[in-house]
């Protein structure tokens, strides 16, 4: 793309992690092999293969919910304090394998380097911090309860693969649970060196399990009769699944599903600041974020300043290698993932909209897609509808605060808003009226461990994340 002047290749050295031929699953503190067909997880940048990964059948997922179970017994009756120096020191492993991690992150999922560098692997490290802090005092939670649930199984998406497995188990550790997780079949290095470090943090064997496989793996865990808690991270169509799974049983489920968030900037926001969150917002991670600010709703009237300002803004971004730290968009995560981007983005065209990407050249190999931003969207348009998960963003316009409500609450999801103003009232006037789990003013996409996370309607139930997330944990 177009930059104002270019910058030297500044790539991250490969060398720091030791990506092994193949890798088995994770039970009972032991590396294992699994019954099913291996996989291959490949760099999505390079279409290059990593390593075979191997698929955990419903036999192994019984016996990893097994050791799961008999480890509950001794992690659960251990004083909150000594569970806590375990989280402390994985914590701190994950501070000092940082590099390693945030390496293998971008070469298993193809986000940029700055992201899971500066963001993933310091708010997974964050997550371990927190919840820690939680393992003692959950008497004083004001939840109205201290008793773990039991056995966890999590199932996670591919989007942040070491952070969600972050905000799944720290807080299931830290009340006294213990886990049986399955990572995405895209993205399973991560976990798998996750399990490295509990085996480095001397955990006791059986508290965390990593099964990893497709689907079929995923529903085992959730279906497993002696799972007492499901917590699942991913589309709304496979949330659905889940939630029929476990209807009429007793397990505890939380369900963090797609997201179309509405980014809404008045006409008196600071603009170059706004575009900035626009395109945080959206560009982050390939826009392949739940809470992606996805329909920007822009006052009519500065709309063409906004619009010039984003595409000049746009032009500068730069696409390409995930491993350099000048690197903005990284890869597509799968080549599934950028059919449906196309697909959906085609739909957008064909429906009407007009449709804008800078210059860009795109890599040969690997799954690439341009930033684009649709203008002359309307509200029935499918590209305001559905969650496409990438680089796509869909511009409207509205003229009043109401209007702004109305639209910006005209979807099935309700995880996430931005709003965008220099008046601290119209702020507050528009955060009682959205009907999103988060609202961020002035920023947008900005976690903290202490803040809790979650959606209203298909974006799913129960929170993650500070104080609330521990109530998902905990028989209360
Ligand atoms: P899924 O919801 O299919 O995957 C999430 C996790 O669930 C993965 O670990 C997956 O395994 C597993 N899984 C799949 N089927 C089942 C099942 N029947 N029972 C239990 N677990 C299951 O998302 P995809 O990765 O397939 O992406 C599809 C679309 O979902 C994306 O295009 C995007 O729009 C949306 N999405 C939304 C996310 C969000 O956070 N809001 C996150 C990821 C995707 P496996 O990886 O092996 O299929």
């Amino acid at each position: 793309m177009m930059a104002i002047f270019e910058y030297a290749p500044a790539p991250e050295s490969r060398d720091v992690v030791d990506i092994k031929p193949s890798y088995g699953l994770f039970i009972n503190g032991e590396f294992a092999d699994g019954s099913g067909t291996p996989f291959k997880t490949i760099n999505p940048a390079t279409e290059e293969k990593l390593a075979e990964v191997a698929t955990a059948s419903s036999d192994d997922v019984d016996r990893a919910v097994q050791a799961a179970r008999k480890a509950f017994g001794v992690w659960s009756a251990l004083p909150g304090a000594e569970r806590a120096k375990y989280l402390f020191r994985i914590a701190r492993i994950i501070q000092e394998r940082a590099r390693e991690l945030a390496v293998l992150e971008s070469l298993d999922n193809g986000k940029p380097i700055r992201e899971s560098r500066d963001v993933d692997v310091p708010l997974v490290a964050a997550h371990f911090f927190y919840y820690a802090g939680w393992a003692d005092k959950l008497a004083y939670a004001g939840l109205g309860g201290t008793r773990p649930l039991g056995v966890a199984g999590q199932v996670i998406p591919w989007n942040f693969p070491l952070l969600m497995l972050a905000w799944k188990i720290a807080p299931a550790l830290a009340c006294g649970n213990t886990v049986v997780l399955k990572p995405a079949e895209t993205t399973p290095l991560t976990a798998l060196a996750f399990a490295d470090i509990c085996r480095q943090a001397d955990l006791p064997p059986g508290v965390v399990n990593i099964v990893t496989g497709a689907g079929e793996t995923g529903a085992a865990v959730v279906g497993h009769p002696d799972v007492n808690k499901v917590a699942f991270t991913g589309s709304t169509e496979v949330g659905r699944i889940i939630a029929r799974a476990v209807a009429g049983t007793d397990k505890k489920l939380t369900l963090e599903l797609g997201g179309k968030a509405a980014n809404i900037v008045f006409e008196d926001a600071a603009v170059d600041q706004a575009v900035e969150g626009i395109v945080n917002g959206i560009f982050f991670n390939q826009g392949h974020v739940c809470c992606a600010g996805s329909r920007l709703l822009v006052q009519e009237s500065v709309h063409e300043e906004v619009l010039e300002s984003l595409r000049r803004r746009l032009s500068t971004l730069r696409l390409g290698d995930p491993l350099d730290k000048n690197t903005d968009i990284g890869a597509i995560n799968s080549a599934e993932q950028l059919a449906k981007i196309r697909s959906l983005s085609d739909l957008g065209e064909s429906e009407g909209a007009q449709r804008w990407s800078p210059a860009c050249e795109l890599p040969d190999k690997g799954f690439w897609f341009p930033p684009t931003v649709f203008t002359g969207v309307a509200q029935s348009h499918s590209i305001a509808r559905d969650e496409i998960f990438g680089p796509v963003l869909s511009v409207l316009t509205f003229r009043t605060p109401a209007e702004a409500v109305e639209k910006a609450n005209n979807t099935p999801y309700g995880l996430s808003a931005g709003i965008w103003t220099e008046k601290g009232s119209r702020i507050l006037w528009m955060a009682d009226r959205l009907r999103a789990g988060v609202v961020w003013a002035n920023t947008f996409n900005k976690f903290d461990p202490a803040s809790p996370f979650g959606g209203y309607k298909e974006s799913g139930y129960g929170r993650e994340g500070g104080l609330h997330g521990l109530e998902a944990y905990l028989d209360v």
